[in-house]
């Protein structure tokens, strides 16, 4: 079982195509200033099997699967189940952590035998990224096979930003991608001056 904040398809703004978007539930890294903060208590979201997130997988026909959370490494041994039963087809696997290469122990490191790209380091406030898909400019962007050469070496120094996603969903509204700093305020505040109210937003405590 995965424990699992929400799954999104089709994701754009998360690597290249439409893409299968999981993010696991539970982190301890307490990045200052993290976005997600509903994303960091490991009791709270919904657990699903790994056949349940395969036939996910299946039916999106997504050019690709991005992980995220919460720390997908923080659920290591299930991530490594469910990753090496992914039929592939050509299509690639994204995973970000808030860890950096160095610090994974070995079943962390047995998940990324399963990947093709890593987005690595903690979200630093403060530090605007400028490259595409990354929150912060520490953040590296790692092919580790040959597909993940192909596909995401271009991109690894590419300076830019994918446009965010808007989506709603069961009375939730989920912003998907890397927002500029600063920006999920002012769009709270524009749209509470337009008379729509946010009960809670996961980048305030
Ligand atoms: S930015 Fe990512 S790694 Fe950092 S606290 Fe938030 S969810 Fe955890």
């Amino acid at each position: 079982m995965l424990r699992t904040s929400r799954v999104l398809h089709p994701i754009t703004s998360l690597g290249p195509g439409r893409r299968l978007g999981i993010w696991l539930q539970g982190c301890t890294l307490a990045c200052k200033g993290c976005m997600s903060l509903d994303t960091w208590d490991a009791g709270a979201g919904t657990s699903l099997s790994v056949d349940h997130l395969l036939a996910l997988w299946e039916e999106s026909g997504a050019d690709g699967l991005t992980v995220s959370g919460g720390e997908p490494l923080q659920q290591a041994p299930a991530l490594t189940e469910f990753l090496a039963s992914l039929p592939r087809d050509g299509r690639d696997v994204l995973l970000y952590t808030g860890y950096e290469l160095d610090e994974l122990d070995d079943e962390q490191r047995g998940v990324l035998a399963h990947v093709d790209a890593v987005i690595t380091g903690r979200y630093r406030a403060g530090e605007q990224p400028g490259l595409i898909w990354r929150g912060s400019a520490n953040q590296l962007l790692v092919p580790l096979t040959p597909l993940g050469e192909e596909r995401y070496r271009p991109f690894a120094d590419l300076a830019g930003r994918a446009e965010v996603q808007v989506r709603v969903d069961d009375g939730l509204l989920w912003l998907v991608g890397v927002p500029p700093a600063g920006v999920l305020p002012k769009v709270e505040r524009r749209l509470r001056d337009n008379g729509i109210v946010f009960e809670e937003a996961a980048w305030r405590p």
